[in-house]
């Protein structure tokens, strides 16, 4: 059984701990792979070995540095099929939903080719009387980017291009659940024989973590993961000096309006719930429906929801993959028990789900929670799995206070043919993305992928300029010289 390695200054090593984890495929929990739980040692020979490589990394000019990431396109391209196996092989989700994370992946690597036009300075002439001043962006140095295993190939993607393309060099901790994406993409990095050092990955959990927040070589942190975990990303992060910017959990409620079209609304409502068995950041988890919609949308969604065909992620025709873990899978059954205990109905009961072919499988069906009481701990958990609540509100304006009263705010949705509501709502709602008649309003590379509340620590999100600028510091300079050019030669 292969034991992973970590990729530092352009060579694999091995991790220099003895503790290592199992790698399941969540749809028959067998061994995939093992992967080591690297120390502050390994750490520290990957942030030394990226601060070297930054010194002639970051003189590089842009125009060159970016045509590694033109060449990276053309390799994801190439491997598009198999890293979305690997992808599936590892986390459980559909080989479609792993097609789907790749091609987003790979939009990030296209904007970030743009990097010499999108990191061009500011001049100002004449700021006094023969006085120029002018700011330039330079990189920052070392950039950690710790990933958690629900996107295992898309979310380092929301940072690598940018802190590469601007110059400075990378190390990326992927999750210990699912590392092999990003072993195969480092195999990939390999072929581009980008200078030792400039990209590194170190395997591991906590403790290589807590590592990289207290390594003073390593001068801004990308995380995505849970909000706990977030939260003591930002603040240790900030206590040591760094930049950081943490995307945490969610809990993201969706408005549905009488007026909607039924069919359209349930079709995405379902897919924003139930794909990738509910273990995105932007699924859809309760649906507020508002007024006359509750004769219709309830059973609509339900029905639709039943018609999902669960199993493992490689076959034919599944929509729905297992979820991550048989730990993740008792959390979820025990949170509907906990629903229908605080007096919500099972309007569609999914916890006991055996796939005949994959009897091990950490499978759940759809579930839906009808009536689920605002006080409820459920309403203000993230379930992280196939479960959608359903809540009651008289008015657009009682539902967008629902919405406003959640801890997170990543995502926020309404389903309408009204312009009028579909502005009240987006001018109101306390959420970083929003979604009109759209079920998962997951930015494209070139926006940020915003998030508030909860769902954020930091100021400046992942992809787009906000990228450019995270990854640089300005500097700015005011400039004098003589005013005549006297000089003959
Ligand atoms: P997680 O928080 O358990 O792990 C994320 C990363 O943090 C992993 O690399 C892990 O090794 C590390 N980690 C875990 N516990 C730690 C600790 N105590 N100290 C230091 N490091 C630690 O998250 P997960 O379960 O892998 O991912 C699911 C979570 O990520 C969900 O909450 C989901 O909403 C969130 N998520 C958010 C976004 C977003 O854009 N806001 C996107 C995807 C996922």
């Amino acid at each position: 059984m292969e034991l992973l390695k970590n990729y530092i200054n352009g060579q694999w090593v091995a991790a220099s701990g003895s503790e290592v984890l199992d790698i399941l495929n969540p749809a028959v929990n067998e061994v995939l792979g093992r992967v080591p739980l690297s120390t502050v040692e390994d750490v520290d020979r990957a942030a030394l070995a990226a601060q070297t490589a930054f010194h002639s990394w970051r003189r590089t000019p842009a125009v060159e540095r970016v045509q590694y990431l033109f060449e990276l396109k053309n390799i994801l391209e190439v491997e598009f099929e198999e890293i979305s196996r690997i992808i599936t092989l590892e986390n459980g989700k559909t080989l479609g939903e792993a097609k789907g994370e790749m091609r987003r992946a790979i939009e990030n690597v296209e904007v970030a080719c743009g990097i010499p036009a999108m990191m061009q300075s500011e001049f100002s002439e004449d700021i006094a009387s023969g006085i120029d001043e002018y700011m330039i962006r330079q990189p920052v140095g070392v950039a950690a980017i710790i990933a958690p295993f629900n996107f295992p190939g898309m979310i380092p993607f929301w940072f690598l291009p940018y802190a590469l393309a601007t110059g400075n060099s990378v190390l990326v901790k992927p999750s210990e659940r699912c590392p092999l994406t990003m072993k195969k993409i480092f195999e990939l990095l390999d072929e581009l024989q980008l200078p030792p050092g400039v990209v590194n990955l170190v395997n591991g959990g906590p403790v290589a973590v807590n590592a990289i927040l207290d390594h003073p070589l390593v001068r801004a942190v990308s995380f995505v993961g849970s909000t706990p975990v977030a939260r003591h990303i930002y603040s240790r992060s900030a206590a040591n000096g760094k930049r950081v910017q943490a995307q945490g959990g969610a809990k993201n409620p969706l408005v549905v309006l009488p007026d909607a079209d039924m069919d359209m609304t349930t079709r995405i409502v379902a897919d924003s719930a139930f794909g990738n068995a509910g273990q995105r950041c932007l699924a859809a988890s309760t649906v507020i429906v508002v007024g006359d919609a509750r004769n219709t949308f309830p059973e609509a969604i339900a029905e639709a929801a039943a018609q999902r065909v669960v199993g493992f992620g490689l076959d034919d025709g599944i929509n729905m993959g297992p979820v991550i873990s048989p730990q993740s899978k008792t959390r979820i059954q025990g949170l509907i028990e906990q629903g229908i205990a605080d007096g919500a109905s099972l309007l569609l009961d999914g916890r006991q789900a055996q796939v005949s072919a994959y009897p091990n499988g950490n499978f759940l069906r759809p579930t839906i929670l009808k009536d689920l009481p605002l006080q409820s701990e459920v309403t203000r958990t993230e379930i992280f799995g196939p479960v959608l609540s359903l809540i009651q509100a008289d008015t657009l304006d009682q539902a967008i206070e629902i919405v406003n009263q959640g801890q997170y705010g990543n995502m926020a949705c309404l389903f309408t043919e009204s312009g009028a509501a579909a502005r009240r709502f987006r001018y109101d709602v306390q959420a970083g993305n929003v979604g009109i008649n759209i079920g998962v309003a997951a930015p494209m590379a070139f926006f940020p992928f915003s998030g508030w509340k909860d769902s954020f620590f930091g100021t400046l999100h992942g992809q787009s300029r906000h990228s450019v600028e995270f990854y640089t510091q300005t500097k700015v300079v005011i400039e004098r010289w003589h005013r005549e050019w006297s000089r003959t030669f």
